[in-house]
C-alpha cells in the first residue's frame, strides 16, 4: 500500500521511540499491515501464510469481529463500571462452554493478568502462599507471574517451586509414568515445604507449549494432579496458548485430560487481538476472596467493544465449525509432518494435537537443534511461512495457526517446510544423518 514507510525506516524510528528491549523475530525485518484469513501481506504486497498467529484465532479481520466491533464502537464503550448487556451475554457464553462447576467470569486484559488474579484468588481462598508451576513454562508478565519460570527472566522466589513437565505422548505404562509425574511434583510441593511455604495452587500451560509440547496422557496428568488436590491447593489451567477449540478434540486444553481445574484462565485467542483475557472459576472462590477483604477492578477489561468482539469470536468458531477444522486439517497435518519426520534427519520428533503442533529439530551432533530452529524460521519466512520457535532450548518450530487454516495452506506449509528443511541439512544429507 502507498504511504507506508519503509521496514528499516520503521525498525530506527522504533528504537528511539520504544527503547532497546523490543527484540524482532526475524533476522531480516518483516512488517505485516494486512491481513486475511490465515494470510497475511506485508508493505510491498508479498503474501506469507500464518501458520503461527493464534491472536488471530478465526483469521485476520474476519469480516463479521469487524462489523461487531465497529458497531459498538460506534454506540459506546466505556468505563467498564456501568452496566452492559453485551459483556453479561459474553460471560454467559464462555460459561456455557465450561463445566457447570465453573460458574463465574472475571474479565481481564491478557494473559498475564489474567493469571496474576488466579494466583490472587488461589492465595485468597487457600489462606497460603505457594505456587507450583513447570519448569520452562511462560505465564506473563506481572512481578508475581513473572516469577513462574525463567522465560520471562524472573527472579527466583521463596514461594515458587519448578517441576518438570510431565512424561508425554503415548507411555508403554501410563500408571508408571503417572507415578513419575505424581513424584515429581509431590517434590515440588515438599520444596515449598522446606521454606516453609504451604501449596495455594498448581499452574500449568494445558499442552506445555513452552516446554515443547509436551502432552500427557490422561493417566499420567490426573495421577501429577492428585498430589496437589492431597496437598490442599488448587489447580489453574492456562488456556492463553491453546483454549477455544484449537486442540480439536476439546473445546479447552484441560478437557483433554478428563480433570476439572478450580481456576481457567485465558487471554490471546479470545478476542481477535482487542486485548480481552478472563479468569473462569467456582463462585466460592470468588466469594472467599471477597470475604477476605480483596478487590477487583479493571478499568478496561470487559468492555462493550471487548464483549462484542469475543461473541463474534464464538460465532464464528460455531458458524464455520473451526474445531472439528482444527481436530481435522490439524489431525493430517501431524501425521503428515510425522511423515517428513522419517525423511529428514534434522528432525528429532513431532507432538501436538489439533492446531497446536511442535517440530523439534536436532543438530548435526545429535544435540538441540536451535540453530537449525532459528535458521528455519528465518528460511520459512523467505519461503512465505511464518512459523514460531518454542521449548527451553528453542529447538522446536512451534505451529499454531490462525483456526480457519485449511487443506490448500496444509500443503503450503508442509512444501515449504521440506524444501527449509532440505536446505538445512545440506541437499546431499542421508535422512537419520
Ligand atoms: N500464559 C501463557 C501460556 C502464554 O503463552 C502467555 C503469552 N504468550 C501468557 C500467559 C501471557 O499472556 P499475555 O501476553 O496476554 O499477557
Amino acid at each position: 500500500p502507498a504511504g507506508l514507510p519503509s521496514p528499516s525506516a520503521v525498525i530506527e524510528r522504533r528504537a528511539k521511540a520504544l527503547g532497546p528491549g523490543l527484540r524482532q523475530f526475524y533476522d531480516q525485518p518483516f512488517m505485516p499491515v494486512r491481513g486475511h484469513g490465515a494470510w497475511v501481506q506485508d508493505e510491498s504486497g508479498r503474501r506469507y501464510l500464518d501458520a503461527y498467529n493464534n491472536v488471530p484465532h478465526v483469521g485476520h479481520s474476519h469480516p463479521h469481529v469487524v462489523a461487531a466491533v465497529a458497531r459498538q464502537l460506534r454506540e459506546i464503550n466505556s468505563n467498564t463500571r456501568y452496566l452492559h448487556p453485551a459483556v453479561v451475554e459474553y460471560a454467559e457464553r464462555l460459561l456455557a462452554t465450561m463445566p457447570p462447576e465453573l460458574d463465574t467470569c472475571l474479565f481481564t486484559c491478557t494473559g498475564s493478568d489474567a493469571n496474576d488474579l488466579a494466583l490472587r484468588l488461589a492465595r485468597a481462598y487457600s489462606g497460603r502462599e505457594g505456587i507450583v508451576a513447570t519448569e520452562s513454562a511462560y505465564h506473563g508478565n506481572t512481578v508475581a507471574v513473572s516469577a513462574l519460570g525463567p522465560l520471562s527472566g524472573g527472579d527466583r522466589v521463596p514461594w515458587v517451586s519448578l517441576v518438570p513437565h510431565p512424561p508425554h505422548g503415548p507411555q508403554p505404562d501410563p500408571a508408571a509414568g503417572g507415578a513419575e509425574f505424581a513424584q515429581a511434583m509431590q517434590r515440588g510441593i515438599d520444596e515449598l515445604g522446606y521454606r516453609d511455604v504451604e501449596p495455594a495452587a498448581f499452574i500449568y500451560d494445558t499442552v506445555f507449549v513452552s516446554d515443547g509440547f509436551r502432552i500427557p496422557e490422561p493417566e499420567v496428568m490426573r495421577a501429577g494432579l492428585r498430589p496437589v488436590r492431597e496437598a490442599g491447593a488448587l489447580v489453574i489451567a492456562d488456556e492463553v496458548q491453546v483454549g477455544q477449540g484449537r486442540v480439536g478434540d476439546t473445546f479447552w486444553g484441560f478437557g483433554l485430560y478428563g480433570a476439572v481445574p478450580d481456576l481457567v484462565t485465558m487471554g490471546k485467542p479470545t478476542a481477535a487481538g482487542i486485548p480481552v483475557g478472563s479468569v473462569v472459576t467456582r463462585r466460592e472462590i470468588v466469594d472467599r476472596f471477597l470475604a477476605a477483604g480483596h478487590h477487583y477492578f479493571n478499568t478496561f477489561a470487559g468492555s462493550p467493544v471487548a464483549a462484542a468482539a469475543g461473541l463474534a469470536v464464538m460465532d464464528v468458531l460455531e458458524r464455520e465449525g473451526l474445531q472439528r477444522n482444527a481436530r481435522v486439517v490439524g489431525g493430517r497435518l501431524l501425521a503428515a509432518l510425522e511423515e517428513l519426520r522419517t525423511r529428514h534427519g534434522s528432525v528429532r520428533a513431532v507432538r501436538g494435537r489439533g492446531f497446536a503442533i511442535g517440530v523439534e529439530l536436532r543438530a548435526p551432533d545429535g544435540g538441540p537443534g536451535t540453530g537449525e530452529a532459528r535458521a528455519a524460521i528465518n528460511a520459512l519466512l523467505r519461503h512465505g511461512v511464518l512459523v514460531g520457535l518454542a521449548g527451553p532450548a528453542r529447538d522446536v518450530l512451534k505451529i499454531r495457526p490462525p483456526m480457519v487454516f485449511g487443506f490448500a495452506e496444509m500443503r503450503y506449509l508442509l512444501d515449504a517446510l521440506d524444501q527449509v528443511l532440505d536446505e538445512i541439512e545440506g541437499c546431499d544429507t542421508p535422512a537419520g544423518a
